[in-house]
């Protein structure tokens, strides 16, 4: 007799805390409290979503979307340094860590990866003013280890007195976007961890729901991402990205020439599949085509991804980089 092979192990579903050592949640009104806007003071320039001009450096504005949210310092030493710790919002292992405040718009920041039962996901840690010490990049970490101390860093971007964490939650389009990005002659900027290969969900909205939702689960949230475009492509194998989350992909194994995919407002792909002959044959010889756009939920970072063409829509030159990265 054989035994009976041995069921695949499961990750499980992971729930996620908020990342310092403060009451949450708390009522609206006391928001001002907890979260840090720019200089603009305006809150919602502290929460996810919103459009701000980023200091890239003293003399230098871009325009970007805020991909996190902004948590504000509650103690400080008698220098008004911060003093409270950042901790880790889940179980997992140390994804990178970068040392030095100045090569990154981020300053000192850490990235968690976590295994959850909808895939891998990943939580961001910026503008800390030190590492806890021992922490390295493979190591394990549990949820409300310390990951570093809330900061200002780099401080030539943030003031002391507008110290905060940011934090993000997010996936990673493709592990092999380092190669990617090397083969466009880009100067080597933090491996897999670089802003344009996570693309952050709303940490404000999950943090919300796993406080008042004893059941709440990341995968029932990808579920209930409405997609803001569908686009068929050309892919020369899977992606990386279905190969890492393949609860995301549904009917036969890939066979190629085309995908057919769901994507939500922030480029986050939400299901994929061969695309049929039909989808295969409209695509032509073009690489991608985007098949349909629902306006109501295309957003303003969605909206980089795709612009209006003909009558129709297309990828916009965001999109192209987008999705050459998740092809890669
Ligand atoms: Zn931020």
């Amino acid at each position: 007799m054989r035994p009976e092979p041995a069921a695949a192990p499961q990750a499980p579903d992971v729930r996620l805390r908020f990342p310092v050592d403060r009451e949450f949640p708390v009522p609206e009104s006391e928001y001002p409290l907890l979260f840090q806007p720019t200089e603009s003071g305006r809150l919602e320039s502290a929460l996810y979503g919103s459009t701000r001009t980023r200091r890239a450096s003293k003399n230098r504005l871009v325009p970007s979307f805020h991909e996190g949210i902004d948590i504000r310092a509650s103690e400080r030493d008698s220098k008004g340094r911060p003093r409270d710790p950042v901790l880790a919002a889940a179980d997992g292992a140390v994804a990178y860590l970068n040392r030095h405040s100045g090569n990154s718009s981020y300053g000192i920041y850490a990235v968690l990866r976590h295994s959850d039962r909808a895939g891998e996901f990943f939580t961001l840690y910026a503008h800390l003013s030190g590492l806890a010490p021992g922490l390295a990049a493979g190591g394990r970490i549990a949820a409300g280890d310390t990951v570093g101390l809330l900061g200002n860093t780099p401080a030539d971007i943030i003031p002391l007195a507008r110290a905060h964490l940011h934090f993000e939650v997010g996936f990673m389009l493709n592990a092999r976007f380092d190669q990617w990005y090397r083969k466009q002659k880009l100067v080597p900027d933090h491996g897999d961890m670089h802003g344009w290969n996570l693309i952050g969900l709303d940490p404000l909205e999950i943090l919300l729901r796993f406080a008042a939702e004893p059941e709440f689960t990341l995968s029932e949230h990808l579920r209930e991402l409405a997609p803001a475009f569908h686009l068929v492509f050309r892919a020369r194998r899977q992606l990386d990205f279905f190969e890492r989350h393949p609860a995301a992909w549904s009917g036969e194994p890939y066979g190629g020439p085309a995908i057919f995919m769901a994507v939500s407002e922030n480029g986050l792909p939400l299901g994929g599949r061969n695309a049929s002959p039909e989808e295969t044959q409209r695509l032509g010889k073009a690489r991608a085509l985007v098949a349909d756009v629902n306006a109501a939920v295309l957003g303003r970072n969605g909206a980089r991804l795709v612009e209006r063409a003909n009558g129709g829509w297309k990828l916009a030159g965001a999109g192209e980089r987008w999705l050459g990265i998740l092809v890669y």
